[in-house]
């Protein structure tokens, strides 16, 4: 093998920086040639790309965000952007293609896989953790980190007014981020996507337990983190009818966009230096159409497929124990 080229596609991730530099300098020690496509599958269709030597990966392991860039790509789902992308690859002597982000960036891998000869290899980059067969994803630590220390900050303010506020964290199919940040922040309640039920029920839940924190606590802060898009009209309706109904001030706040920037944490950078080096090793060895991934401190890896079409379940144990928290809040 000569040649092998990455991408970084999907929503970006704090740590797909440190993954490039690995795969970069991994691919430099088998002297293998190393190809950077910029804004994801666009690059692939343009041609637009780099050759990656070490001077392009130094001093990026502690930047958020991606170098070579990300982005959607709506051509990519049509067979001829597919056979656009192979037609290119083949043009540059590219063996095997790196695709570091989330399961539809896997998705768009598995398509192109059906039109390319090359090996295509997946590296979970995604705050949002929801991939099967990988304990975390690349950015997912971070993402936590920082909805923590805002969601700490809200508190300060929560405390000294005695308001309520729902904290809406990203993750609209996965409370990843939600259930650990909610456990880390000791907030009182947590909404996710995997736990919700009718949104009737969930309001007189939140009610009661307000109105159970009141008596038992007297007035005092209350935090709901809340993943986005659960509630239908929006955290901020919400805010407003609980406002009403427990006559408790209560004030939405969205962390949106920060908790996807920032310097990845170490164990962000980690896991995708361990990636980045290993899904070149698998290259080398002839591997195709996988992902890889880490479980309980094992690399492995899995047919890509698997990734979005097995479901990855929350820690059952700390889903019980925030039930368990939440209920002892509620008892007289
Ligand atoms: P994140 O969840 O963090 O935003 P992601 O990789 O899941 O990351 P998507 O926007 O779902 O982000 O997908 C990224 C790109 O992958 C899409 O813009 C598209 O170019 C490609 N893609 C997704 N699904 C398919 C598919 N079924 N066929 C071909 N290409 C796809």
């Amino acid at each position: 093998m000569r040649k092998i080229a990455l991408l970084t596609s999907g929503g970006d991730a704090p740590g797909m920086n440190a993954c490039i530099r690995a795969i970069v300098l991994t691919g430099l020690h088998y002297d293998l040639q190393v190809i950077g496509y910029r804004h994801g599958y666009n690059g692939l269709l343009d041609q637009e790309y780099l050759n990656l030597r070490s001077k392009n990966v130094h001093n990026i392991i502690q930047r958020g965000g991606t170098i070579l860039h990300s982005a959607r790509c709506k051509d990519f789902y049509s067979d001829e952007s597919a056979k656009l992308a192979a037609k290119n690859l083949n043009a540059l002597g590219v063996e095997a293609l790196l695709i570091i982000g989330g399961d539809g960036s896997f998705k768009g891998a598995q398509h192109l896989a059906k039109h390319w000869q090359g090996q295509v290899i997946g590296l979970p980059g995604t705050i949002d953790n929801d991939i099967y067969g990988c304990d975390a994803t690349i950015g997912y630590y971070t993402a936590i980190e920082t909805a923590l220390e805002s969601i700490d900050k809200v508190r300060d303010t929560a405390d000294a007014f005695e308001r309520v506020f729902l904290v809406e964290v990203m993750g609209r199919h996965a409370g990843f981020i939600g259930l650990n940040a909610a456990i880390a922040s000791a907030s009182d309640q947590v909404m996710l996507p995997e736990l919700s039920q009718k949104c009737d029920d969930e309001l007189e839940n939140i009610i009661a337990h307000i109105e159970a924190g009141k008596i038992r606590r007297g007035s005092t802060s209350y935090i709901v983190v809340i993943t986005e898009n659960l509630w239908p009209n929006g955290v901020t309706d919400l805010a407003k009818v609980l406002t009403d109904k427990t006559g408790v001030e209560c004030r939405p706040v969205i962390l949106g966009h920060v908790q996807r920037g920032g310097s990845p944490v170490s164990q962000d950078r980690v896991l995708a230096t361990k990636l980045g080096a290993y899904a070149v090793e698998c290259a080398l060895e002839g591997k195709r159409d996988i992902m890889v991934g880490e479980q309980n401190q094992q690399l492995l890896c899995l047919p890509i497929a698997d990734s979005w079409q097995k479901r990855k379940e929350l820690d059952p144990y700390l889903v019980k124990i925030q039930q368990q928290l939440f209920d002892i809040l509620q008892r007289p």
